[in-house]
């Protein structure tokens, strides 16, 4: 077996927490029932929007696509079982916080009959480009949360010098164990999604990241790294510290490389895909399964019987609960995702989406206290992974200082709640930085929009100018020729000039 190295950590800042992991690991992964009814959000993906290519009424086959992106940065959303869609309208939907987004609801026929793609016979001779399209038809985002278009990332990433292609496998948050359990399971599919991912990027060199916390993974790993025996792939160990999982974090961390401010890895040569991203990219490229099912963590003291499952994109929230024994008289607080950075939702009629990492029933209450006045202890700065300063953010986000928000680099801010969590007043950073983001986005949205309507009345004015100059040029050409007719003709031309100018 490959013995993994052992990294220090660089971290700046972060936190120790209690990681509540075992409750969901003490058992294997379980299959989920088929539902009867799929809900599918037309957008999971961060990105463009897409729109269904199916109608009410239609027939679908497990894998066929449903929804494709309008634009380049996208998804397409795929059936994740055979039945007849029976709407296209709005839904609840957790990345709204329970409210609603257009989905297509699928009325499940129990057949679970796939589409007859042709799988491909070996993507080693593919070219690179060709993979990376291939790939695009799968549907496949970040599986880490971030679920941002694999493709595309892997497409940017294509036109930078690449070093290092890293796996996350950290699963640094409280309670999310999905990434653990697939490395024990699944460790041959990882690596295998691994090949594919350093064919397509043609690099040589893959660092798969395992926080220490998850012996069972790092053996399961490093026997089918001894099996597979691919000297390019190898497993890094890194003490549990939240949230060393960060994209920039990680590459920090295994590399020593700090990403710049507002940069990407890809600046330092690093691209950074979850251990799920890679799973799923076989599943594509080698099984020929698009991403339509996902392993999620169903847990908390709000749940019988916490567990991994795997189920299928679209599956109610309600329905896996159900399979975890149900609720407990516990049961408050229903969170998507982590306790740091999931979201809260008041329905569990939501679908399991592509981004479903966790479905956290918890009895505590998400907020600590009642907030107070910051007494400037600067606990939160000294907790925060990128250096920034919390408690000046939170001076400029609630006077809506844009400037000073960039100055202060806001958008490097990760949304890890470190902040919150120390915070002695109670003050809820996180939230107020999500909503500034939030607002410098819809500026920027809203300048892009009025750009694009100036340049169009631009473009308009100069061609009416243009327009009207060339009616001028043609009155005075036949003028002149009608001067040489006599005195009727030119009447009759300044008759008709005077008629279309009125229609004008
Ligand atoms: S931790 Fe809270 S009280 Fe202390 S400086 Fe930051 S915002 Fe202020
Ligand atoms: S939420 Fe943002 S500001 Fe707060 S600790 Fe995390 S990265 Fe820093």
């Amino acid at each position: 077996m490959t013995a993994p190295t052992y990294d220090l950590g660089k971290l700046h800042g972060g936190l120790r927490l209690t990681a509540h992991k075992r409750e969901s690991t003490a058992e294997l992964i379980k299959d989920v029932p088929l539902p009867s009814r799929l809900v599918l959000p037309i957008e999971q993906h961060v990105g463009g929007p897409t729109r269904p290519v199916v109608r009410v009424g239609d027939h679908v086959l497990k894998g066929q696509i449903i929804a494709e992106p309008e634009r380049e940065l996208g998804a397409p959303v795929h059936a994740s079982s055979s039945g007849t869609v029976v709407a296209i309208d709005q839904w609840p939907v957790s990345r709204r916080f329970g409210e609603k987004a257009p989905c297509i609801v699928i009325e499940c026929d129990g057949k679970d009959k796939a589409s007859s793609e042709i799988a491909i016979d070996d993507y080693s001779k593919l070219e690179p480009d060709e993979l990376l399209l291939r790939i695009l038809d799968g549907g496949i985002v970040g599986l880490g949360g971030a679920v941002f278009p694999t493709a595309q990332k892997l497409m940017q990433a294509r036109t930078c010098k690449i070093d290092y292609l890293i796996l996350n496998g950290v699963e640094c948050e409280p309670y999310i164990s999905c990434d653990d359990v697939l490395m024990r399971e699944c460790a041959a599919e990882v690596l295998s999604g691994a090949q594919i991912l350093m064919h397509a990027l043609q690099v040589n060199v893959c660092l798969i990241a395992v926080e220490s916390d998850k012996p069972e993974a790092i053996l399961r790993l490093g026997q089918a790294l001894a099996d597979l025996g691919d000297q390019r792939i190898v497993l890094k160990q890194l003490p549990s510290v939240y949230p060393s999982g960060g994209e920039d974090q990680l590459v920090q961390l295994v590399t020593d490389r700090e990403v710049p401010s507002r940069g990407l890895p890809t600046d330092v040569g690093c691209v950074v895909q979850n251990v799920g991203t890679a799973a799923a990219v076989h599943d594509w490229i080698v099984n020929n399964q698009p991403l339509i099912s996902r392993i999620t963590t169903v847990t908390g003291d709000g749940v019988d019987a916490p567990a991994n499952m795997r189920a299928r994109i679209g599956t109610p929230v309600a329905d896996v609960i159900s399979f975890a024994g149900g609720y407990t008289d516990q049961a408050r607080h229903l969170i998507i995702g982590g306790p740091m950075t999931g979201k809260s939702v008041t329905t569990d009629e939501i679908p399991l989406v592509k981004a479903s990492n966790c479905v956290l029933v918890v009895s505590d209450a998400p907020s600590p206290g009642d907030e107070l006045p910051c007494i400037r202890c600067g606990d939160c700065a000294s907790v925060c992974p990128v250096r920034l300063l919390p408690q000046q953010l939170l001076w400029y986000a609630r006077a809506d200082d844009e400037k000073k928000l960039r100055d202060f680099c806001l958008t490097d801010c990760i949304e890890c709640g470190c902040c919150d969590l120390v915070c002695p007043s109670h003050i809820p950073l996180t939230a107020n930085f999500r909503k500034a983001k939030i607002r410098i986005q819809e500026v920027a949205d809203e300048k892009a929009r009025a750009d694009r309507a100036k340049r169009r009345f631009e473009a308009r004015t100069r061609r009416l100018e243009r327009e009207h100059q060339e009616r001028a040029a043609e009155l005075a050409r036949q003028k002149s020729s009608a001067k040489a007719a006599g005195p009727a003709a030119i009447a009759e031309i300044l008759k008709r000039r005077q008629k279309k100018d009125e229609f004008e």
